[in-house]
């Protein structure tokens, strides 16, 4: 890839020249050509969001592999025209829309390579949420377009070998009875896959496939497992190379800078310019009300300290205030708010010249005149605290028994505080956090947390009957979908997680003598060791 200067940002079109004939990639070319700094930044973040979104839609309680994880992504997907779906528009007058779709998909793909290869924990992160994606789409397309499933596999080499009439007649008990789900009559519709068992090692742990002899008999309904973990194996061994590689980009700045932290990007709202806009207006006398039923944790503990102590430390000061003016707290009324707290502690002179300039500043009306925009939550969740201050993101920074505390006074459900406690402790905070707006409200929230504002607008729309029909049901009016995650205590440990939902009942199959000689605890120590590695 080459990077246009400031004067090549003006051509929006990116000009790579690689044929796409199927939906699916296994990038295994980097694309070649020219590309702006603006569109190099543009697609990062839109495929930042899309695996953000199949982040947010696994922890949201959805069965993995499930159709209804595969609708919920796709929605998702196309309720913001994100590249995944259009690259599989395939009629005649949406050729050149799947074309580009298909180039995004290609460039924002190695783009992240170069984010994310740089750490042990960031490449368990990207390997997990891409070989999602990647799997996501195979199902999906399957169903709609075998011709396209066909152009990949013989356009990457897949071809695995199926079983001959013969062999399957001769395992046809073992196949039967060491298959997941398969009856005797579904064997002749079906096409088995003799593969050395490491390919399968997913199918394999599960208990889903027969095994003999260091081959794993794979149905053909479990094609998608057999190819992402392929895909899984390719993107690993890349993202180390692309690692290897990485010490030639840092003559360039532009490029340093912009992949510095890019995980940590925030990719939501900008809520000062939406503001603005929509012109949504609180005053001082609303805030208390407020802010037991709207505002999130973070900001309800920053106006429980200053209801108590009536100051706050500068983090708080900032954190809040920012907050407050994105939820339509005006300059004059901020002032008012502040100084009606600060002057029970204080002179009011001593207000004016020592606190009441930081909040101009907030306002753009001191100092550089900068309208600032309030911290999201990756920014308030990486922030460091001092003693005696009240900012941060509770679901991090407060201990677990003033947490758990502090919710039973909210009113919160045991059962509630239980998911929530649990979340935190596995470093999901913001999913802790969703389900807190949740518990709170009665009601399901699709969109997940990624900004205090947004926590606050989707419980405003909420409160006054504003919300999509999809999202905002009463739990009793939509099918709720509890999980208990599996015991993983880091967020760069969310490659192995898994949802114990998605485990199959294999009850019915649960013969160990199917598995021949291997051991499943050696198998899910091998099975470990590939995705870590
Ligand atoms: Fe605040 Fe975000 Fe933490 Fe929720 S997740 S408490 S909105 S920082």
């Amino acid at each position: 890839m080459e990077f246009g200067t400031k004067h090549r940002r003006r051509n929006r079109h990116i000009e790579i020249d690689c044929p796409y004939p199927s939906s699916l990639q296994f990038y295994s070319t980097p694309p070649n050509g020219y590309i702006s700094l603006m569109d190099f930044d543009d697609l990062a973040v839109e495929r930042l969001k899309v695996l953000r979104t199949v982040e947010r839609v696994n922890l949201s309680g959805q069965v993995k592999n499930s159709d209804d994880w595969v609708i919920k992504l796709y929605d998702d997907f196309n309720k913001n025209k994100y590249f995944v779906a259009r690259t599989e528009k395939i009629s005649d007058n949406k050729r050149d829309e799947a074309e580009a779709a298909r180039r995004r998909d290609h460039i924002s793909h190695f783009i992240l390579r170069l984010a994310y290869c740089r750490t042990e924990e960031l490449r368990r992160w990207f390997i997990l949420h891409e070989t999602d994606l990647f799997k996501a789409r195979f199902l999906h397309v399957s169903k709609s377009n075998q011709d396209n499933i066909r152009t990949f596999m013989s356009q990457n080499n897949l071809n695995f070998t199926p079983m001959t009439t013969g062999e399957v007649s001769s395992e046809k008990e073992n196949l039967v009875s060491g298959t997941y789900n398969m009856g005797s009559g579904d064997l002749q519709e079906r096409t088995f896959f003799k593969v050395p068992f490491t390919e399968a090692l997913e199918l394999v742990k599960a208990r889903k496939v027969f095994v003999k002899g260091g081959f794993a008999y794979v149905p053909d309904t479990d094609l998608v497992t057999l190819v992402t973990t392929s895909f899984r194996a390719h993107l690993s061994q890349a993202l180390a190379q692309t690692n290897r590689a990485l010490p030639q980009l840092d003559d360039d700045e532009r490029l340093v800078r912009m992949l510095q932290d890019f995980d940590k990007r925030y990719t939501g709202s900008d809520y000062t310019e939406k503001k603005k806009g929509q012109g949504h207006v609180i005053t001082p006398a609303m805030i208390d009300q407020l802010a037991s039923k709207s505002f999130p944790l973070c900001m309800r503990q920053l106006n429980d300290v200053l209801r108590t102590s009536h100051h706050l430390k500068h983090g708080g000061r900032l954190t809040y205030g920012l907050f407050l003016k994105a939820a339509g707290l005006s300059l004059e009324d901020a002032l008012h708010f502040w100084r009606s707290h600060f002057t029970k502690v204080m002179e009011i002179d001593k207000f004016e010249k020592e606190y009441a300039y930081g909040i101009r500043y907030n306002y753009g009306k001191e100092g550089k005149r900068t309208d600032y925009t309030p911290y999201s939550c990756v920014k308030i969740i990486t922030s460091s605290l001092g003693p005696g201050d009240a900012h941060g993101c509770p679901f991090k920074h407060t201990d677990a028994s003033m947490l758990k505390h502090k919710l039973l006074g909210y009113g919160v459900s045991q059962q509630a505080i239980g998911e929530i406690m649990e979340l935190a402790s596995k470093s999901h905070y913001q999913i802790a956090c969703q389900r807190y707006w949740e518990a709170t409200h009665n009601a399901t929230l699709d969109s997940g947390i990624n900004h205090p504002n947004q926590f606050f607008e989707e419980s405003q729309k909420f409160l006054n009957g504003d919300m999509p029909s999809s999202q905002g049901k009463r739990p009793s009016q939509v099918k709720t979908n509890r999980v208990v995650y599996s015991a993983q205590s880091t967020q760069s440990s969310q490659s192995t997680q898994s949802c114990t939902q998605s485990t199959p009942d294999m009850s019915q199959n649960n013969d160990e003598s199917h598995f021949g000689d291997l051991d499943s605890d050696l198998l899910a120590q091998y099975m470990d060791s590939q995705e870590s590695s």
